[in-house]
């Protein structure tokens, strides 16, 4: 360890279901559209490659923690995701090679300060503002690829106070997995640690404080987390 002048900061990491030990988290990036409906809803063409952006990697929180309403905005949105975790990595990754870097998978939540990005866009300013702020990637606990496979199907559902919001199947992904770590690794060397937000189906909407947000994908498991007062 080299010697530092402060404290270094904690590696952040995400649960891994039935263990103890935790996934340390190196990166987090995601995929901006991913599933046509969404895409429409967003008012979007759905025939482009894929695009990402990312995340700070202590922006990871655990399902089952509170979250206080995010500062600077007024649309805080929802968007349940399929998370892939990067177990080994690699640069220009072939999608029939890339599951074989998969560690395992998760439900996800991409909040979104949604007002803060509408104004991005039209302005014609980056995302970080609207994606990267502090809880704004909800984690549940990973599941290991050699015990739940490799979805390429399934249920994806989010519910708020029990009322359903988004209700998909990983099947109406534009670009599956393979074809995500594919592209990805074209831009970037992915590494052990590197998270990988898939994108998430129409149906995306508003939070409140004091709203419970369940969610949960078919094989993969399910997660809940409250938003509290700011
Ligand atoms: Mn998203």
């Amino acid at each position: 360890m080299p010697d530092f002048v402060i404290d270094a900061p904690a590696v952040p990491s995400v649960a891994v279901a039935g263990e103890t030990g935790r996934f340390p988290v190196r990166r987090v990036f995601c995929v901006g559209r991913n599933y046509a409906a969404h895409v429409r809803e967003m008012g979007n063409d759905e025939r482009e490659p894929p695009f990402f952006f990312s995340k700070p990697a202590d922006a990871v929180v655990d399902s089952g923690v509170t979250i206080p309403y995010p500062p600077l905005t007024r649309n805080l949105h929802h968007e349940i995701e399929l998370v892939v975790a990067i177990g080994s990595g690699g640069a220009r990754i072939s999608a029939p090679d890339a599951l074989g870097h998969v560690f395992g998978y998760a439900v996800g939540i991409d909040l979104t300060r949604r007002d803060l990005q509408d104004q991005a866009k039209e302005m014609r300013r980056p995302w970080d503002w609207s994606k990267g702020f502090d809880n704004s990637a909800v984690c549940g606990p990973l599941v290991r690829a050699s015990a739940a496979g490799h979805p390429s199907g399934g249920r994806i559902w989010l519910a708020v106070n029990g009322t359903p919001r988004q209700d998909a199947d990983l099947s109406e992904m534009i670009w599956a997995v393979p074809d995500v770590i594919a592209f990805c690794s074209q831009s970037v060397r992915l590494l052990p640690g590197d998270l990988i937000y898939t994108g998430t189906p129409a149906g995306v909407g508003p939070l409140q404080a004091g709203d419970r947000v369940t969610g949960g994908i078919d094989g993969i498991g399910t997660l809940e987390t409250v938003i509290t007062a700011a």
